[in-house]
């Protein structure tokens, strides 16, 4: 393939500007970009426009009542953050599941949040924290910022409401309060270096096993992450027994909407939800 313009910009001016100019694709650590490409189901613009030296867009830090991860933060990075394991450890957690060292090091959030994909691993724990998808543009010389919920955000697979010209500069997670509690599972066919085949991300709040707040999001599970609205509603207020468990892992099961594809069935998928469920609940009542 020939490529017709190659751009590395140092600033988030720079970045911003290139993509008013049209037909530009966006490289960040390229781990899905480049597999995709090669796979021939990319086809870049007219500009490749490499971000990974754009300064600010990376770091993670806490600003006030939020934590602010920059779009170049690597998955690397958020499991190395004291603050994320101490305070967003569904998000840690995922980040400490996901593929191998050399693919850690190299995939960034924003990466991983724009690829948009049903399996996308930070998408879970992130929109069950009540992330906003931070979005910088130019669009008269000066460099604008908005930020928008991520849930919502991803609108199919591959699919965002990103606009051409946007570029995601970061995420902002609130921060919870002390007693929150933040579990993912995820499941894949191997141990190692897989795409989630499912994942479950919970954040919540439990008193003496009563629910008191909680938020659950299914991923690989329907065309894009899924929050479980109708399982949500069957913990909350109550206590978390066996048997209350077991109806809202039938209600996970039942919510979701698996396809059938190279991973799993999709009978599987819902089975596997109903398991990865009752084991994140079960841990939620052991608190
Ligand atoms: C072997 C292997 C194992 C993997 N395992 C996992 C796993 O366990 N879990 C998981 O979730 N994923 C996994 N992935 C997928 C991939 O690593 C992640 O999705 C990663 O976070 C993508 O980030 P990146 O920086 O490499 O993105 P890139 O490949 O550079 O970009 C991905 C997409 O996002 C766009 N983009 C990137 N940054 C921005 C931005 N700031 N603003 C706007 N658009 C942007 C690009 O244009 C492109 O469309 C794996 C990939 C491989 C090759």
């Amino acid at each position: 393939m020939t490529l017709a313009n190659y751009a590395a910009p140092g600033t988030l001016e720079e970045a911003t500007a290139l993509l008013r100019q049209g037909s530009c694709t966006i490289l960040a650590g390229g781990t899905d970009l480049m597999v995709q490409s090669k796979a021939g189901k990319v086809r870049f613009g007219d500009t490749l426009v490499n971000i990974s030296r754009v300064a600010g867009l990376g770091g993670i830090a806490v600003e006030g009542a939020t934590l602010r991860i920059g779009a170049l933060a690597t998955i690397a990075e958020l499991r190395e953050s004291d603050v994320v394991r101490d305070r967003l450890p569904a998000l840690w957690r995922a980040a400490d599941k996901f593929a191998s060292g050399q693919i850690r090091n190299a995939s960034t959030v924003g990466g991983n949040i724009c690829n948009a994909s049903p399996a996308g691993d930070t998408l879970p724990p992130l929109i069950a924290h009540g992330a906003l998808v931070e979005l910088a543009t130019r669009p008269n010389g000066k460099v604008e910022r908005r930020a928008m919920p991520l849930e919502g955000f991803i609108t199919g697979p591959g699919k965002t409401r990103r606009e051409a010209h946007d570029l995601v500069s970061a995420v902002l997670v609130p921060l919870p309060q002390a007693d929150t509690i933040g579990l993912f599972e995820k499941f894949g066919t191997r141990p190692a270096l897989d795409i989630s085949t499912v994942s479950v991300a919970f954040v919540g709040r439990a008193r003496k096993g009563t629910v008191s707040e909680a938020r659950l999001v299914f991923g690989a599970v329907a065309p894009t992450p899924l929050r479980g609205a109708a399982t949500e509603a069957a913990i909350i207020g109550k206590f978390l027994d066996e048997a209350t468990i077991a109806k809202a892992a039938d209600t996970a099961a039942q919510e979701v909407k698996p396809i059938s594809d190279v991973r799993a069935t999709a009978w599987y998928r819902r089975e596997m939800i109903h398991n990865l469920t009752r084991s994140v609940l079960t841990d939620v009542a052991r608190r």
